[in-house]
């Protein structure tokens, strides 16, 4: 019997309404960045990914129950062989007006190739991340990754007329002297730019870890010295605070998942590309959905299967870089979870 399909939205136990799906289409990617991955990363044997018709499904499952947000990310999401007929298969749920919009945060090594092709399918809005402009610099945090490919995807997205928000990872002894040289360049190019902090995610040694948290407070006193802040209250239903710099009018992002709470508003939740549920980046549990997506060809499973998952959304996460051991470390690498 084919259960009738309900539009009833996923909410979750502290009635915060699931609207922003993150997906990580592939756990690869053509750069290594030192806080991201280890150089030589073992990566998911290939039969474990969900095929581009099972992501298909299973994100159309989530627009259906009121999902409107949807983020493709990675590993590197372009690196992913076929990708735009994913793409493509999102598009039909913009033309629908089911989804308001389609993203994807990349690290930009393949932007000359598909930003057209991306913003003809509908992507408005992208996300790049660029740590540095120094050439030298970039090639040693990416360990793979060379800046002037960057730059062309860059320009190429600019050309295509997507709107290109610039993320940083925030640094320490790393990109410190580069806030403002990053932040004029931004300004020039009329791109947005938010600072993430450094998350434990996987297992790359505490050492490392602590060696380079550079935290966000210490970015906003800089510009504060600098600049006139105002604080926008505009949310994005991300974790990003925002606030502009009156000088230049200039909005910068933060992200702060250790050092601020943003979990109250959390509206989100992440999908890897074997099909495991994530409610919390910065908890363990998950909700496997391969299982009933490939019970059958019904949808009936992996809709209750999904809601199961959200009526287990947790309130919040528990990162602590302030004891002397990492508290909350998770030991899932950034490019498992999509970042
Ligand atoms: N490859 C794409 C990219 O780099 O944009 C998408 C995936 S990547 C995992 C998504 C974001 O996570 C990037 O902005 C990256 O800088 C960030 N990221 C990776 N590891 C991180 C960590 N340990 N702490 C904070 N951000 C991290
Ligand atoms: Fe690749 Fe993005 Fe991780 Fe860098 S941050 S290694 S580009 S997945």
């Amino acid at each position: 019997m084919t259960v009738p399909l309900t539009p009833v939205p996923l909410i979750d136990p502290f009635a915060r309404a699931i609207r922003y799906l993150r997906v990580s289409v592939t756990d690869r990617c053509d750069f290594r960045c030192t806080y991201c991955m280890a150089e030589h990363m073992t990566f998911l044997p290939k039969a474990d990914l969900l095929t581009l018709e099972e992501l298909d499904r299973l994100c159309s499952a989530f627009v259906r129950m009121g999902v409107e947000k949807l983020r493709i990310t990675g590993g590197e999401p372009l690196v992913r062989r076929g990708i735009l007929t994913f793409f493509e298969a999102m598009a039909r749920h913009l033309q629908t007006g089911a989804l308001k919009e389609l993203t994807l945060t990349t690290n930009g090594s393949q932007l000359a190739r598909f930003a057209q092709p991306l913003a003809d399918l509908g992507v408005r809005r992208i996300n790049v991340s660029l740590d540095t402009l120094d050439p030298a610099k970039f090639a040693a945090i990416t360990r793979w990754g060379r800046l002037p490919q960057v730059l062309d995807g860059i320009a190429a997205a600019q050309a295509a007329g997507l709107r290109v928000k610039i993320n940083a990872v925030a640094l320490k002894g790393f990109n410190e002297e580069e806030q403002f040289t990053l932040t004029d360049w931004c300004a020039r190019e009329g791109h947005d730019l938010t600072w993430i902090e450094v998350m434990p995610m996987g297992d790359l040694g505490e050492e490392d870890r602590l060696h380079q948290y550079w935290p966000l407070s210490d970015l906003r006193r800089r510009y504060a010295e600098r600049f006139t802040l105002t604080d926008l209250d505009e949310r994005t239903g991300g974790p990003a605070r925002y606030v502009r710099l009156e000088e230049t009018g200039q909005k910068i992002g933060f992200i702060t998942p250790l050092t601020h709470n943003f979990c109250e508003s959390c509206n989100r939740v992440r999908l890897t590309c074997t099909g495991e549920l994530y409610m919390c980046l910065g908890q363990e549990d998950m909700a496997d959905l391969r299982a009933p997506l490939r019970a059958g060809p019904e949808d009936a499973a992996l809709e209750r299967a999904i809601r199961a998952a959200i009526a287990r959304k947790p309130k919040g996460h528990d990162f602590d870089y302030s004891r002397a051991a990492i508290r909350g470390q998770m030991s899932r690498h950034m490019s498992h979870t999509g970042g």
